[in-house]
């Protein structure tokens, strides 16, 4: 539930397909695309938090058009409380007497329970009680939350380890002092070129561009490590580029492969000295 394009009408249709099912059991789970797959990539402008941590499958995160979350929360509820409410009063009980009306009694049993203590669906948390209370739902997520502070560090830790590689192993040191030296319009484009060279140290499999510019850009088509923004690799190339070219050197991802684009582009800008 919960997608997009979800209305009032969608969720009713839901509910009755639902009904003439008439399966014992029925989920109403969220739908809650995880970080980094290719369904998030798809839908990301419509997450409305990233505080994973909080997020569960059932307290929706994305918004749909039609309705706020608080509504789409609700609306999932109502159908809940009518299926189970018709299964409890017709069907659980008097399905034969073995094992299935055991299981589902249990479950019947399990549910109420939850609902009573608020568990079920993490309602006392948000704050939902009943239809009355849909509009103070607060789902208690971390609006700052962007990416997961151990994951930016991940990366910084990752792009310090290529860096620090590349500096020590493929760039000779005279050809650092030599880059040092030379004025940054001419230091940039060696150290494009260098960067292109060793392109399989931070792009694996993805096809590397360098246009010396100005503006210098550094391209990845089909960046199998694209993030968007790619945190990994503007680190390593503001590395690069402080170190050897200009130590105000400021990197921009125009263009990324984790937003759909063809190829994750980066454009290299620094004052002039
Ligand atoms: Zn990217």
């Amino acid at each position: 539930m919960g997608l997009e394009n979800e209305t009032a009408e969608t969720l009713e249709e839901t509910y009755r397909m639902a009904r003439d099912w008439n399966p014992d059991l029925a989920n109403w789970a969220m739908y809650t695309p995880w970080p980094f797959s290719p369904l998030f990539q798809e839908l990301r402008d419509k997450v409305e938090t990233y505080d994973f941590e909080t997020s569960n499958v059932v307290t929706p995160i994305i918004k749909p058009e039609a309705m706020d979350r608080a509504e789409l929360l609700d609306r999932v509820m109502h159908n809940d409380r009518r299926f189970y409410m018709i299964k409890a009063l017709f069907h659980s009980p008097w399905r034969g007497s073995g094992f299935r009306r055991k299981y589902l009694l249990g479950c019947l049993k399990a549910f109420l329970k939850a609902g009573f203590r608020r568990t079920f669906y993490d309602l006392g948390r948000v704050g939902y009680w009943r239809r009355q209370t849909r509009k103070t739902v607060d789902s208690g997520f971390d609006a700052s939350r962007r990416i997961a502070p151990e994951q930016a560090a991940e990366w910084d830790a990752a792009a310090d380890r290529t860096a620090d590689y590349l500096l020590a192993h493929r760039l000779p040191r005279p050809a650092q002092w030599l880059l040092r030296a030379l004025p940054a319009r001419l230091a940039a484009p060696l150290l494009l070129r260098a960067i292109a060279r060793n392109a399989w140290t931070f792009a694996g499999s993805g096809r590397v561009f360098v246009t010396p510019g100005p503006p210098a850009v550094i391209e990845i088509e089909a960046n199998p490590l694209a993030t968007a923004p790619c945190h990994f690799h503007l680190a390593v190339f503001t590395r690069l580029f402080r170190t050897l070219v200009h130590p105000q050197a400021e990197m921009r991802e125009t263009l990324c492969c984790g937003s759909g684009a063809a190829a994750c582009r980066f454009a290299i800008s620094w004052s002039r000295r």
